[in-house]
């Protein structure tokens, strides 16, 4: 019996977030498990009614909105659902940007959180919400993650990037307080070398995690460590991927090494958790009562389910900053709305999430690092810099390709940021900055961070 799981989980967590705080997370999380069970029309008709509340808070109170419901002829009332939702144009990145500023509420609630994203195609986002949408952003993740077996106060080891925006020691040790309480233990993913992944295995073995949440990349390398060497001395850990697509190679090493119990998640910064696994593991159910997902082909319909197309995304809870049909640069495949997931919840299903990979990049001794190790680095620059690309030369040496936020000179600071994030992670590798003024996408559509020269 895990008595401070329990303590944590029934006590201490509630009479910190509702009694201290006066957060409605757990009452929200409450609503989330109640129509986790209602039908498909029952959860359309929350989604329409939360979408409704959206719009008409946005035209009476957001510029921005209230300009492009102008343009457009429509009123809130018009727009009942997506179908009519598509009378707004798409928010793209860089439409994100320019707007900042004009998409603020002017009424409560105000956009009082401010987070960065360096985004999966190395365009830096400064994103904006209120306080009310962190805690449907939590009550999702916590729902999500509940999925796979983990409850709150369950020790938990999380192997991804850490953010390196500079922080006080006061607010440093604030986050170490709460981990520590929380009982989640973090080690940074993106160095890749073997001795590293002993260490991570050894904190398996101490820290003994109900659950392990990891980029999916990182986590898959991980997994063959562990079965190259012969080292799972455990029995299932489930284990919740992020930030990248995990392949059939990367799963099936995955069960091998912690059991059968992998999810993937698919989430931004901007929004936090969209889709997650259930434990059928047949596709990503869409968190739609906090986001009305959309996934359109190159005309701007509707793609058919099982063709690619560009994800947006409507948030229906952050009133602060609206982001209404945002365009994240991601690529989606969206299943059969009418195939219903044998878990029976009728969320429905996105069936993989393309693009989010990220190359591997290697330090002066050949060992790999992460290629997120940019996204990471660029994260907190986003009122700097526009656009990013790393590219990764045969000698080794990388360039890393910068469009300044304000044309002409990157500002040294931003550069000494990233420098000394690749000193600490890609140490002797010869870098340069290069200011250019665009960076093509590729192919197909999608911006890469990280180039690697073959
Ligand atoms: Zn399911």
């Amino acid at each position: 019996m895990d008595l401070y799981g329990a303590l944590l989980r029934r006590v201490l967590y509630p009479t910190w977030e509702s009694g201290v705080r006066r957060r409605p997370t757990l009452a929200r999380l409450r609503r989330l498990h109640e129509l986790e069970r209602a039908s498909r029309d029952q959860l359309e008709a929350f989604q329409r009614a939360e979408l409704a509340a959206l719009l008409r808070h946005a035209y009476a109170n957001v510029p921005y909105y209230r300009r492009l419901f102008d343009q457009a002829g429509a009123r809130p009332e018009d727009i009942r659902g997506r179908e009519e939702l598509a009378r707004l144009p798409v928010l793209t990145r860089q439409a994100a940007r320019d707007s900042a500023a004009e998409r603020a509420s002017t009424a409560l609630p105000l956009p009082t959180i401010k987070k960065t994203t360096g985004g999966t195609t190395g365009e830096p986002l400064v994103i904006r919400y209120d306080a009310g949408s962190e805690t449907w952003r939590q009550a999702v993740r916590l729902r999500g993650f509940g999925w796979t077996g983990w409850r709150i106060g369950d020790p938990s080891l999380h192997y991804w990037g850490e953010y390196t925006r500079q922080r006080s020691a006061a607010i440093v040790m604030k986050e170490r307080v709460d981990r520590a309480l929380k009982r989640e233990h973090y080690i940074d993913c993106t160095p890749r070398g073997d001795d590293h992944k002993e260490a991570v295995i050894a904190a398996i073995r101490r820290i003994r995690p109900r659950a392990i949440f990891c980029y999916a990349q990182a986590g898959a390398e991980l997994a063959r460590h562990i079965n190259r060497t012969g080292a799972r001395s455990w029995g299932t850990i489930p284990v919740v991927c992020g930030a990248e697509r995990v392949f059939p190679a990367d799963r099936a090493a995955l069960e091998q090494a912690f059991g059968p119990a992998v999810f993937e998640t698919y989430g931004c910064r901007e929004t936090m958790l969209i889709a997650s696994e259930c434990g059928e593991h047949d596709g990503l159910h869409i968190q739609m009562e906090n986001l009305l997902v959309e996934v359109v082909g190159p005309d701007g319909a509707p793609a058919a389910a099982g063709t690619v197309g560009q994800v947006l995304l409507t948030d229906l809870h952050n009133l602060g900053q609206p982001f209404i049909r945002y365009a994240n640069g991601d690529l989606a495949i969206a299943m059969d709305p009418d195939a219903r997931c044998r878990c029976g919840r009728a969320h429905p299903r996105l069936a993989s999430v393309e693009g989010r990979q990220t190359e591997t990049l290697h330090d002066r001794d050949g060992r790999p690092v992460d290629g997120m190790v940019f996204n990471l680095a660029f994260s907190p620059l986003a009122e700097a810099v526009r656009q990013f690309q790393a590219v990764q030369h045969r000698d080794g040496s990388i360039t890393v390709k910068v469009v300044p936020a304000s044309g002409g000179q990157l500002p040294q600071a931003a550069i000494d940021h990233v420098a000394t994030s690749c000193a600490r992670y890609l140490p002797g590798v010869p870098v340069q900055f290069e200011a250019v003024a665009d960076i093509p996408a590729t192919g197909t559509g999608k911006r890469r961070v990280v180039v690697v020269e073959t």
